[in-house]
Order: structure tokens, then C-alpha cells, then sequence
């Protein structure tokens, strides 16, 4: 089976001729009478007649309901015609689903372009493009009624109104504060009572009361202080000239990479870029790696906006379904003309956008990682053409793929190397952790010498720091001492983690809890021993080693009560706290004046991924957690244990040198042919019976052998890293090629002449970001 097509011969992906071809959209001409739609359902495509009363409703990328064997279905227009070439009766669309196309020209024309790079059914990719809330119940707004106050009660009428019938008059006194107008449910919230009442007073023909469509807006109560834009530095003024001069001629322009230190003031120049666009009466969309959409960077974009903040929605995934369905309805009803948002914003259904700007190009987090399997960074780029906007791409540690199109002309590279504030950077100390554990009697050592030393000064001092450690739980491992076993989930053959709170092991992959064994569960010996650390255990020494500190730890174990991660921020941010350890969580975007301590305590846990980028991670990793300390007026300092100093990834981060470390790296990547010099496609196969899985990947593999297209290089199928998942065993294949086009074609003919046992499922990821 094929994870995203029970039949892939049915859904290859689709070429809608209306469609095809660059350049400004093609409005289609309204006199056309047929539509072809592509069913949700199924993804056949068929041609229904559209009936004159629909005729103004129904466009290209109309959602509508299709009578289909007796019933109602549900399917999308992807194109208008005179007469179907089918032939015989066409029976009418039944209706459409909102008045409005749910799918603009360049959205419908991006999910084909989707459907033959990432190979994914059409049908599969629209329903990622909607909003599950959106999908299942469009229009499902919240009402309200609207009162307002018409009669003119005199001073005196009130007065006795007030003895006769008091709520009835402080109705009144309420709407005159007011304005002569209120909600129905402002009034309720100072007067309960205040439905019954109302009905009252609409029979006197006191008021009048009419429905209106409330918004679920998650910043309703909050308040935004306009703020205005900033004198831009030098280096950010040559940047804005740059993003200027793309904007004037948008067709000429190249995607513009970004690339600026933490702090030189990339947002400022997008906030002030923004600005420019809106003035062209364009819209603009901003990507912002779910994690970094915190209320702050909210707040910014709504405070420098604040006359139209009405006009800003936002999209990630702590809002409730109904947050959500109401902050996509204002984009597709055109009273949105700022959009920020995660990954899956980048299918919000703007119109006449101006600029696409992705903030921390770089992140993982921007690539989906189940079907379709796109990373909307590049899907910014690819939109961006067909939009016909402005693309800026910002990082302080662009990806490789990102640098490589900039050194090679695709993109154009503008740099901001200062900091605003005109901070250096913060001086970077490497930690030989071999020689920390030669001094210590079992070789383990979680806080160097060195760095306790540095704690210390910063406590004596009143200062703050911030240690970072990307595991969670307590010991890392147990295994047994005799036959050296190690204690593992039996679904997901990971060892399990000790979590000492909760005084359980812990799958990490499957969220299995279980009791430790008291013995060997392979050997029956009773000497079993627990190795590694994770923040808890951190926490932990932390705690005895500075019992004075007052320490606060950040992963998602600590944070799990809704304002916690907010609450302890603030008590860090106010200096409630001296110290804060966490893991990714605290390493991105927090801005702290009185941190000038940053460890890193183990540097070796990114190095050591089984990933052809793994250094580039570590690189971006160190640089992003360096970025924390010294954001205020004192000098920063950074410390990272490692036990292998020498690493290019850790010198170069050291001397914080992007170049540097970015050209090597290429040099590398181009020699053993991955990306940029390359595309990755990664095949896995999974299921509960191991050689069912390898057999069909065997099988495939044999398959794609023969005429592979010529410059691709295919490994040989092999478990993978993380070989067994949720109790599925797990094989993978790679395959690398400079050409992505022939190859997904190459293999979607041989997927399409293949068929899978029903328990294994086979999956393929275009550009692989995890290679687990
Ligand atoms: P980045 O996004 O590159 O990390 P920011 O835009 O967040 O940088 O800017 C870092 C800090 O510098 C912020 O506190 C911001 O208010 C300030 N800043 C940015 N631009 C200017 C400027 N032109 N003048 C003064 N301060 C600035
Ligand atoms: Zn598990």
C-alpha cells in the first residue's frame, strides 16, 4: 500500500491545461457553462454542467457539491470548459460550498506544481491547503446581536425607570455610555439578565436588535501601542534599497536571501518593508518557524501596525478550531492584508500579496514531514513566481541549499554583519570535555570546571544564564552490567529514557511509560545501570552544585500546564531567576538583557545524528544558542563542552564565522554529491512484519534500477537509523540525483506498475529533511 494512494494509478498527479504556464493569472471567461471537478473523495475527475442560477458563484477553485449516485459530494473546479469532451448528459453542480473560490488561481496552481515535484495525489495536497475547521465547516461563524439604542428616553423617564424596572434602565445608562450601541453579550456580562430584558425593551420600540458575525480573535483583549519605524542603520538601509528596488520591479526580481546576524535587525526590515508593500495597497505574508510565533513577535507586527491590526490575521497551531476558521475566512473574504504564520501558512489564500518573507529560513520545521511532504520555504519561492512578488528569505545561519543559490546567482545575497546595538559578539570558550572526565573518578561529568566556575561569577554578580541541553528526561539509558543489553521500547527498539519524576521509563518516539525492570529482562542479572543525562538530571546537579541559585528548567515535560512556558519566561526576563536550562525551546529568539552566560553542555549530541547535515545543524545550533547571551549591556559570554573541539562546526561556530564554515561544508557536500549539488529522495517502507517491509523495498528498488534515469545514484535499501517505530519495522532507500524531474517521474511509473502487500506502506520523501 502507498501511504497516500491506495491506487496510485488513479491519482497521478494531475496537469490542469487552464492552468499551465507562467505569468499573470488567467481570469476564465464567465460565459463558460461546463466545469471539470476533482472529487475529495476519490480523485476521479468529472465534468458537470453549471447551472445559470450558479453561474456568478462558480470559478476555478469553487468547492461545490456534485450529485453523484445518489448522493451529495463534495469536489473542487480545476477548470472551466465550453462542452465536456465525454459527451452524453452532464447533470448540474448542485451548489458551491462558499461564494467565494476556496482556492485562488496561483494556490490551484501551486498544488499541481506540488503534485509532480513532491509526487502527491492533487486531491491530497487541497485538502492540506485548507484548515481541517475550514474543510468540515465552512462559514460556521459565531453570532451576535447587535443593539442599538433608538428611542430617546428624557432624563426623567429614566429616573422613574430606574424604581419601576432598574435593569431595564441600566440597559439604558450601559448603551448611552456606549455610544448608543452595544453586543448583546457585552450587556450580558454586566447584567445577566440582560436577554430577557432586552426583548423587553425591543417591544417598546426602546432599541433595536439585529444579528451580526462575531470573530474568535485570540488577541481581542490584548492592546497594541503603535510603534514607529526606526531610523534604519547603514547596513539595514542597504539591505531596505535592495528589498526597494524588488519591489518596484517585482517581475525582475530574484528571491532575495537575508542573511544577518541575531540582533543586526532583520525584522525591523521586514516590518519597514511591509509597510511599503501596504502602501501599494498589496498584502503580505510572513513565515515564522512555529516555535518563534511567540506573542511577542506578534505583538511587534501588531503594535507597528496597530491602526489596521484588525487587518493582521495569524495562523499556528495553538489556535482553537474556531480561532482558526475564523482567522482563514478573513484572509479569503479580503479583509486580511497581513498574514503571519508556521509552515501551513504559506497556503493561506491571500490575494494581490506583495511580499512572502520566511523568517529563519533555515528551520527543519518548515519541511512537513508526512504527505505532501513539502517544505514551504521552497513553496515561498515557487509561489513567489506565481504570485509574482517579492520573495526575502532571512537567516542568521541560512541553509546550505539557500547560500548555494545565492552564490550561484539564483537568489540575490544582501548581509547586515553588526548588531544594532553595535555588540560584538559573544566571546565563544570551547570545553574539552575528554579531559574534564579524566578528572573525575567514573568519567562522567555533566558541569565542567571551567563552567561552574563561570555560574558561579554570574551569581556573585547578580547575572543571569541560560544552559542548554537538547534531551529531555534523566538518564538517557539503562542497560544491564553484565550482558550489557540495553532496556528498550519493544515498539520502537529506541532505549528508553528515565524520567526520575515521574520515576518511569519513557519512550521518546511512542510516549511509552513503563517501571524500570528490576532485572535484566535478557540475562536475569540484577545489575543493571543507568548512563547519559537529559535536563532532568541536569537540573538535578545544577541544584546541588548551586543550592542557592534559583533555577527554573524549559522542555516540554515542565511545560505542560497552557501559560507556563510564558509565566516562567517572564519571571526569568524580570530576574526572578538566575538560571534557566532547557532545551531547544529556550534556544531560539529569546532576548534577555541580563544574560551573559550561555553553556552549551553538550555540543556532541547534534554532531553525532546519522545525517549528512548534521554539522550544519550543530553550526546553526551553536550560533542561534550564542545568540542569547550578551543582548544587553554587558559582554556575553558562551560556554560549550564538547568532546570533540576540533570540529569544523564548533571552530567555525566559535569565531562566528558563517562563511567560512558554509564554504567548506559545500566543499564537502559537493564531493560526496548531497544537497545543494543534489536532490535527496529518501524511500522508507514500514510495517509490523520486518520482511514483508525490506521485501517490497527490495522489490522496488529492483525496480527503479532499471532505467534509472542517468545521473542518479541509488544506495541499496537498509534499515533505517531509527529502525523500528510505533511497532513498525522500518527500511529506507536513498537516492540522490541533480535532475529532481526525470527521477519522481521515473518513479512514479514504476510505483504505478507496482503493488505493495496491505500491511507494509511505502512512503517517499522529495528532499528529505529528516533521514530517520
Ligand atoms: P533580528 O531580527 O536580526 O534578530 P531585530 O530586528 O529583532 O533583529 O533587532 C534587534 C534589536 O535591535 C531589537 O531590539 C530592535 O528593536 C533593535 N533595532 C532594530 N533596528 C534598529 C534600528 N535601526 N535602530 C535601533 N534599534 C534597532
Ligand atoms: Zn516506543
Amino acid at each position: 500500500m502507498n501511504e497516500s494512494a491506495s491506487s496510485p494509478r488513479n491519482e497521478q498527479p494531475q496537469l490542469f491545461a487552464e492552468l499551465a504556464g507562467s505569468g499573470p493569472e488567467k481570469v476564465a471567461p464567465p460565459s463558460r457553462g461546463v466545469a471539470r471537478v476533482l472529487l475529495e473523495e476519490t480523485a476521479l475527475e468529472l465534468d458537470y454542467l453549471i447551472p445559470e442560477a450558479l453561474a456568478h458563484r462558480v470559478s476555478l477553485g469553487s468547492r461545490v457539491h456534485i450529485p453523484l449516485q445518489g448522493r451529495k459530494a463534495v469536489a473542487v473546479v480545476v477548470q472551466l470548459l465550453d462542452s465536456s469532451p465525454f459527451g452524453g448528459k452532464l447533470r448540474p453542480i448542485s451548489d458551491t460550498i462558499t461564494s467565494r473560490p476556496m482556492f485562488t488561481g496561483p494556490l490551484l496552481k501551486m498544488a499541481n506544481w506540488m503534485a509532480t515535484y513532491y509526487l502527491c495525489p492533487v486531491r491530497q495536497i487541497l485538502r492540506t491547503m485548507l484548515p481541517e475547521a475550514v474543510r468540515s465547516k465552512p462559514e460556521s461563524f459565531l453570532s451576535d446581536s447587535h443593539i442599538t439604542l433608538v428611542g430617546k428616553p428624557s432624563a426623567d423617564e429614566i429616573a422613574k425607570l430606574h424604581k419601576a424596572a432598574p435593569v431595564q434602565a441600566r440597559i439604558i445608562d450601559l448603551l448611552q455610555a456606549n455610544g448608543n450601541e452595544s453586543t448583546l453579550s457585552y450587556l450580558r456580562k454586566q447584567l445577566p439578565r440582560a436577554t430577557q430584558v432586552i426583548h423587553v425593551l425591543v417591544n417598546k420600540g426602546l432599541v433595536t436588535r439585529s444579528e451580526v458575525r462575531v470573530e474568535r480573535d485570540p488577541f481581542q483583549e490584548e492592546e497594541f501601542l503603535p510603534s514607529a519605524p526606526l531610523t534604519l542603520t547603514e547596513e539595514q538601509a542597504v539591505v531596505f534599497a535592495g528589498v526597494l528596488k524588488a519591489l518596484e520591479q517585482p517581475l525582475e526580481a530574484r528571491p532575495i536571501l537575508l542573511h544577518g546576524v541575531t540582533g543586526s535587525g532583520k525584522t525591523e526590515v521586514y516590518l519597514q518593508a511591509i509597510g511599503r508593500v501596504l502602501e501599494k495597497s498589496k498584502t503580505a505574508l510572513v513565515l515564522v518557524p512555529e516555535i518563534s510565533l511567540t506573542p511577542q513577535t506578534i505583538e511587534r507586527f501588531k503594535c507597528r501596525f496597530a491602526e489596521r491590526k484588525q487587518r493582521i490575521a495569524v495562523l499556528h497551531s495553538h489556535l482553537s478550531d474556531g480561532e482558526r476558521h475564523d482567522e482563514w475566512f478573513k484572509i479569503h473574504e479580503g479583509r486580511a492584508d497581513i498574514v503571519i504564520g508556521a509552515r501551513s501558512a504559506i497556503f493561506a489564500p491571500l490575494e494581490n500579496l506583495g511580499i512572502i518573507i520566511v523568517d529563519e529560513e533555515h528551520e527543519p520545521s518548515y519541511k512537513q514531514e508526512e504527505a505532501p511532504r513539502y517544505n514551504a520555504r521552497d513553496l515561498a519561492v515557487v509561489r513567489g513566481k506565481m504570485e509574482n512578488c517579492v520573495v526575502l528569505l532571512g537567516s542568521a545561519t541560512p541553509c546550505l541549499e539557500t547560500f548555494e543559490n545565492a552564490r550561484n546567482g539564483k537568489y540575490d545575497l544582501l548581509s547586515m554583519i553588526r548588531r544594532t546595538d553595535g555588540k560584538e559578539l559573544p566571546l565563544i570558550r570551547i570545553v574539552d570535555m575528554r579531559l574534564e572526565k579524566r578528572k573525575t573518578k567514573d568519567g562522567f561529568s555533566i558541569l565542567s570546571e571551567k563552567l561552574r566556575l563561570a555560574i558561579q561569577g554570574r551569581l556573585d554578580k547578580g547575572e543571569q544564564t541560560i544552559l542548554f541541553l537538547n534531551r529531555r528526561g534523566f538518564h538517557t539509558a539503562l542497560s544491564c552490567m553484565e550482558c550489557g543489553v540495553v532496556c528498550q521500547c519493544e515498539d520502537c527498539a529506541v532505549p528508553f529514557t528515565f524520567h526520575k519524576k515521574e520515576g518511569r521509563l519513557v519512550c521518546h518516539i511512542c510516549g511509552m511509560r513503563r517501571l524500570a525492570p528490576r532485572k535484566c529482562e535478557a540475562c536475569g542479572e540484577a545489575k543493571l545501570s543507568y548512563t547519559g543525562y537529559g535536563t532532568e538530571r541536569a537540573e538535578e546537579t545544577i541544584r546541588t552544585v548551586f543550592p542557592q541559585a534559583r533555577l527554573a528548567r524549559v522542555d516540554t515535560d515542565t511545560m505542560q500546564r497552557k501559560n507556563q512556558l510564558r509565566d516562567t519566561l517572564r519571571a526569568f526576563r524580570s530576574q526572578k531567576l538566575d538560571i534557566l536550562i532547557g532545551t531547544q525551546m529556550i534556544a531560539k529568539g529569546l532576548d534577555f538583557p541580563n544574560v551573559t552566560l550561555v553553556g552549551v553542555l553538550n555540543a556532541d549530541l547534534a554532531l553525532s545524528m546519522p545525517d549528512f547535515r548534521a554539522a550544519e545543524r550543530t553550526f546553526q545550533l551553536l550560533t542561534q544558542v550564542a545568540g542569547r547571551a550578551g543582548r544587553g549591556e554587558r559582554k556575553g559570554e558562551v560556554y560549550i563542552q564538547t568532546s570533540t573541539p576540533h570540529s569544523p562546526a564548533v571552530q567555525f561556530a566559535r569565531h562566528g564565522d558563517y562563511v567560512g564554515f558554509t564554504e567548506q561544508e559545500l566543499e564537502q557536500r559537493q564531493q560526496w554529491h548531497y544537497p545543494p549539488y543534489t536532490h535527496v529522495v529518501l524511500i522508507g517502507s514500514r510495517g509490523k512484519q520486518a520482511n514483508h517491509a525490506e521485501f517490497a523495498l527490495q522489490t522496488l528498488a529492483g525496480r527503479l534500477k532499471q532505467n534509472l534515469p542517468a545521473d542518479t545514484r541509488m544506495g541499496e535499501p537498509c534499515p533505517s537509523p531509527l529502525e523500528k517505530a510505533h511497532g513498525q519495522y522500518r527500511f529506507q532507500l536513498m537516492l540522490r540525483t541533480e535532475k529532481i524531474r526525470p527521477l519522481v517521474a521515473h518513479l512514479q511509473r514504476t510505483l504505478s506498475e507496482l503493488t505493495f502487500p496491505e500491511d507494509v506502506i511505502v512512503t517517499w520523501d522529495v528532499d528529505a529533511m529528516s533521514l530517520l
